[in-house]
């Protein structure tokens, strides 16, 4: 049976996924997207998800958060936590400044005004964009749009973080700056992450475990622990030691589908 629970799992989960399946359509057109994942994210621990393009990753954060139900499995959040969302596009109100954009979550939780003002300084400064409060979307840059978008989703107070290629469409440099900032954040915060790159050396800089998916159908087919020091750098020889590994197996399974 299909059921997505709210429950603990155990003290050691935060996130849970048991023998998750997906299928998108019917019959002679259905896509078996995501085939039996099992997996389990510990509370502060912070896991990669790669694998080729069309490989099922969105599919699989997107039944993580909600958005969309499994075909079978069960997936849990400890303690029913709402999780927090970033995407690649940072998906701000245009329309509104940066302050009033970070507070969207703040007014929905029903904070006071005072609160929320408090909370939308420490927020912004927590991203270092506390002298941009008042600037509106399109007068950022693409780095400094998702920091606004990281500080809206912390605003929300969640222990679990889910994000989706979310420096995809950013230059290297500004790459670099972000993984810094979102480790640091990580930690001081002790934040559960499920993070989807397609960037084998992005996950190998970020991860404490990385995980491998196939190809249709989605399965786990690798995954690795990556014990290097924090911080780290990704033009350091470990990161690109991971990297090339986990590059390795990524080739025999699309070598496998013969493309
Ligand atoms: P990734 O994020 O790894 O690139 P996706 O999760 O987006 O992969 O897609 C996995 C597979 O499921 C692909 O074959 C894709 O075409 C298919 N798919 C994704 N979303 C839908 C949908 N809403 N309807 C039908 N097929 C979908
Ligand atoms: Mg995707």
């Amino acid at each position: 049976m299909t059921s997505t629970t709210t429950t603990p799992q155990s003290a050691t989960t935060a996130v849970a996924l048991s023998g998750v399946t997906k299928v998108y359509g019917r019959g002679a057109n259905a896509v078996l997207a995501l085939d039996g994942v099992s997996l389990d994210v510990a509370p502060g621990e912070f896991v990669c998800l790669v694998g080729a393009s069309g490989c099922g990753k969105s599919t699989l954060l997107n039944l993580v958060a909600g958005l969309d139900r499994p075909s079978g499995g069960e997936i849990g959040l400890a303690g029913g936590v709402n999780p927090g969302l970033m995407f690649q596009e940072p998906a701000l109100f245009p329309w509104l400044t940066v302050e009033a954009n970070v507070e969207v979550p703040l007014k929905l939780r029903g904070l006071p005004r005072a609160e929320r003002r408090e909370r939308v300084a420490e927020l912004l400064r927590t991203v270092h964009l506390g002298e941009f409060g008042r600037k509106r979307p399109h007068e950022l840059s693409g780095g400094m749009r998702q920091r606004v978008a990281l500080a809206r989703t912390l605003a929300l107070d969640t222990p679990v973080l889910l994000m989706d290629e979310p420096f995809g469409a950013l230059d290297a440099m500004t790459r670099d700056i972000l993984h810094d900032e979102l480790e640091r954040i990580w930690s001081e915060r002790k934040l559960s992450v499920l993070f989807v790159t397609h960037n084998v050396r992005e996950a190998a800089r970020l991860a404490d475990r990385i995980i491998l998916l196939s190809s249709r159908p989605g399965r786990i087919i690798y995954s690795t622990e990556v014990d290097i020091p924090r911080p780290r750098r990704i033009d350091s020889p470990e990161v690109a030691a991971i990297a090339a590994e986990v590059t390795e197996r990524l080739r025999t399974e699309v070598g496998r589908h013969g493309q």
